[in-house]
């Protein structure tokens, strides 16, 4: 019985990502394909859009707009910081860490370093980029008890516990 994608579903694909200048971005592997269970936030929403109703075997071409990805650039998630908060530690551009600002825990990244001050950057790497994806449905189908309280996928694609 061929299942549609909907909410709780185990889903397994491949895809090609690019930016709105046709640089691809990432990709999966081709022995190593995207499984993940549908609805839960594991990927962006335009994306998760696109799949809902479709059928393993389905392909398709999307067009998915910033807000429908990684969300818009904020300047207020750029941050100036003093350079002695890092101690003796190396800071220099491009760096990445966690970190607890005023929109919670997030990952920002170095953007620029002088004697005195670190700014950091806030905002997903991807955020204000366009994307397209290029995608095929490998297999849907319904997901383990198991699978639906860990929160993921188990085998080829997914996790593989130990
Ligand atoms: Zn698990």
């Amino acid at each position: 019985m061929s299942e549609t994608i909907s909410q709780d579903k185990a889903v397994t694909i491949h895809y090609t990502v690019k930016n709105g200048e046709g640089v691809t971005l990432d990709q999966s592997a081709e022995e190593r394909p995207l499984a993940f269970i549908f609805g839960r936030g594991m990927l962006i929403p335009g994306l998760e859009k696109e799949l809902e109703g479709k059928t393993a075997g389905a392909e398709f071409n999307a067009d998915i707009t910033a807000a429908d990805a990684y969300g818009e650039r904020h300047d207020g998630l750029i941050q100036t910081v003093p350079r002695n908060l890092f101690g003796d530690q190396d800071v220099n551009p491009g760096m990445q860490f966690r970190a607890t600002t005023d929109h919670g825990e997030q990952s920002v990244m170095v953007v620029e370093v002088n004697d005195t001050e670190v700014t950091v950057d806030g905002n997903h790497p991807l955020a204000g980029v366009d994307l397209n994806f290029e995608v095929k449905v490998v297999d849907v189908r319904e997901a383990s008890a198991e699978e639906l309280s860990h929160g993921h996928v188990h085998g080829p694609g997914g996790v593989e516990h130990e």
